[in-house]
């Protein structure tokens, strides 16, 4: 209600510098509940910006490493070399925003994932792919690791997995959407272990921080490299503040002009909830997801089907060959609750 209220009309530092410092002091707060290093926040040498959806902020970051590739390549005419990729599980969302910005759907690489490594992404199969790439006259440019999949909550290794982006110069981008908001509690921290190795990172508070819709933090550790690719320099809107480039102007690090005062709900659901009590509600739901994992593993008519690993409990009805619908079925019975 606040934010609608006060209708904040931020698209640069000028035109609300209450709601552009205060953006950029949740942002920090944020990054420091989650231990990000002083790389991605503002108090070092990064910093962050609210989105409305991870899928905005995928398109920001894809647009940051073409240009910035472009530019050591020698143009838009090497836009159909750039490769991105990712795995199976990886969100959807990654696939649209790389066409969004003129990447060739055939030049992303859906790497298969298997039981076996729990769904995540394997390096050694990541590595086959960028080489056989590079054969090609390829350039591999941006790679989306995964913290909690979608499908099955399943975590990529930042630290595996930084290595070959860091040998094959890729951008490295984390997507933490839903899992991100758990890594506020220590004993689920160790899945950003390593973040560092990173470009860029994003979660959603949306999902799993108690907070409305939209809500999507990203923070970047060359905020520059997005700015140089959306800023835009308009008579309109010229003024001493952005000329002085000693301010954030937030319209130069997303896709749209208008925003609206996203940070006020952050900065409420923070102060109103505090550290202690937002661990509190992130362990009481694993705690259920657990409780669930163990009767459902009691139950000899149901199985796990991956370990879980924050509060999402994947699980199945046992297959029985005469019975190929059978969990669709279980779906279709539950929806229908
Ligand atoms: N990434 C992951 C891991 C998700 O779980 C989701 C949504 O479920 C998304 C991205 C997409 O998020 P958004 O709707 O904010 O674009």
């Amino acid at each position: 209600m606040l934010c609608s209220g006060f209708n904040v009309v931020g698209f640069n530092w000028i035109s609300s510098p209450a709601a552009t410092e205060l953006e950029s002091i949740v942002l920090d707060w944020m990054g420091k509940m989650l231990k990000l290093p002083s790389s991605f926040l503002f108090s070092g040498t990064g910093g962050g910006v609210l989105h409305g959806s991870t899928c905005e902020a995928a398109v920001c970051v894809l647009a940051a490493a073409r240009d910035k590739a472009l530019k050591e390549l020698g143009g838009w005419k090497n836009i159909t070399k750039l490769v991105v990729y990712a795995s199976d599980q990886t969100h959807f969302t990654f696939q649209k925003a790389a066409k969004l910005v003129g990447i060739p759907p055939s030049n992303f690489r859906l790497i298969e994932t298997s039981f076996s490594t729990g769904f995540s992404l394997s390096p050694e199969n990541l590595r086959f792919a960028i080489e056989d790439d590079i054969k090609s006259g390829l350039v591999p440019l941006f790679l989306c690791a995964t913290i909690g999949t979608t499908p099955s909550g399943a975590v990529d290794s930042i630290a595996e997995l930084g290595k070959v982006a860091m040998e094959f110069k890729l951008w490295l981008h984390i997507d933490a959407a839903y899992a991100g908001s758990g890594c506020i509690c220590p004993e689920v921290r160790h899945y950003l272990d390593e973040v560092e190795l990173a470009n860029s990172i994003s979660m959603n508070p949306h999902k799993w921080f108690l907070t409305n819709m939209d809500c999507c933090c990203l923070w970047i550790k060359e905020p520059k490299l997005l700015v140089d690719s959306l800023s835009t320099d308009p008579e309109i809107l010229r003024n001493n503040a952005s000329k002085s480039k000693a301010v954030v102007d937030y319209k130069d690090w997303q896709i749209a002009l208008s925003r609206r005062f996203k940070a006020l709900k952050l900065w409420v659901v923070i102060r109103q909830h505090g550290l202690a009590n937002l661990m509190y509600h992130i362990r009481s739901d694993i705690a259920m997801a657990k409780r669930f994992e163990a009767l459902v593993g009691e139950d000899e008519r149901f199985e796990i089907v991956v370990p879980r690993k924050f509060a999402l409990v994947c699980f199945r009805l046992k297959p029985k060959v005469e019975e190929e619908d059978l969990n669709r079925k279980l779906v279709e019975a539950i929806m229908q609750c």
